[in-house]
């Protein structure tokens, strides 16, 4: 809650303009450049990587398959792994930046709005149900996003679950990063720590991007002390802090005590599990894939996160043929896509 945590929106967009105004004045300068070819090769890597996360974790809401993590054997993937609402409104994020080159707030609410009524049944939570069908019905995003929650909007972790794309898509800019991910986050998680959640995650993807390309420190309190100090203050920042100071060897059930897993579908207790276990298996896919399912929780969502950072650290090679054969077919993003 806003007045809970002590700052609400006015707070939370001056702390942005503060944010995106030191990062032009030159705080993270280093050379990073993309061409529109490179761009959408890495947003497809990393939908790539939050897709195949995403269904890899719900196939582990079936309890039949818990022995599976010890073994670390992948479930039958007879029939598909079918993924879920992260990657239906991921894929619509990538869409509005394809036909945008940025985050067209109102075509962004139409393109999840009319993806859930194509396929009500992906998994979405309550609130996003309810505020999908009043946005389907004719309602302003604006009026159904800030009325959520008594007002407050929402602090779910579902902004942040498809941003790791907008970090992949603004890589060689963290302004717009900053900018563009709270922008899609607002659609539907007006709260600031929904906001929050989703600049946590799209920093996130452009820093693994620089760790591919050798262009910054890949120690993760390197990279958290980069992410840390352009996020505003509140709960999920607090926890990303505490993420920071836990060490690699850290025990899975140590970790969720200390940081969550995602249970109460938060971005404060999503997020800093999610980037923990990101920034400490920046070169292995499927390491990060098994410790989101062995911390249990929201694992469809924590997975698709972690998927849609490592995929851009690792490389596309690093996600294994079994698992994305594994994975239902995506649909096309854009249009004239194979
Ligand atoms: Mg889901």
């Amino acid at each position: 809650m806003a007045g809970v945590h002590g700052y609400g929106r006015c707070e939370h967009l001056t702390h942005v303009a503060d944010t995106l105004a030191g990062t032009k004045a030159g705080h993270f300068v280093d050379g990073l450049s993309l061409n529109d070819e490179q761009r959408f090769r890495l947003v497809r890597q990393s939908v790539a990587g939050l897709a195949i996360g995403d269904a890899f974790g719900q196939q582990f809401f079936n309890p039949r398959h818990a022995p599976l993590i010890g073994l670390r054997q992948i479930p039958d993937p007879h029939p598909h792994w079918c993924y879920t609402d992260d990657t239906v409104m991921a894929i619509a994020v990538v869409q509005t930046l394809i036909a945008h080159g940025r985050i067209d707030q109102d075509d962004l609410a139409r393109r999840f709005a009319t993806a859930y009524v194509a396929e009500p049944d992906r998994g979405y939570g309550s609130g996003a149900q309810r505020l999908l069908i009043d946005i389907a019905d004719g309602a302003d995003w604006r009026d159904v996003s800030f009325a959520l929650f008594g007002g407050q909007g929402s602090m779910g972790n579902g902004a942040a679950m498809r941003a790791a794309p907008i970090g992949a898509y603004f890589a060689d800019d963290l302004a717009s990063v900053i900018e563009q991910a709270d922008l899609s986050a607002e659609v539907t998680h007006a709260h600031p720590e929904g906001r929050t959640g989703a600049i946590a995650v799209a920093l996130a993807a452009a820093l693994a991007i620089r760790v591919q390309r050798g262009l910054t420190n890949e120690d993760p309190h390197c990279l958290f002390r980069e992410m840390i100090e352009r996020l505003p203050d509140g709960p999920t920042r607090i926890g990303i802090k505490q993420a920071a100071v836990l060490p690699a060897n850290t025990r899975v059930e140590d970790t969720v005590r200390t940081l969550g897993n995602g249970t109460g579908i938060l971005a404060s207790d999503t997020v800093p599990f999610c980037l923990w276990c990101a920034f400490h298996h920046l070169h292995s896919y499927t390491d990060g894939m098994w410790t989101c399912v062995a911390a249990g929780g929201d694992r469809d969502t924590t997975a698709a996160i972690v998927g849609g950072i490592i995929s851009l650290s690792a490389g596309p090679e690093a996600i294994p043929s079994e698992w994305s054969d594994a994975c239902e077919p995506l649909p096309r993003i854009a249009d004239g896509e194979r």
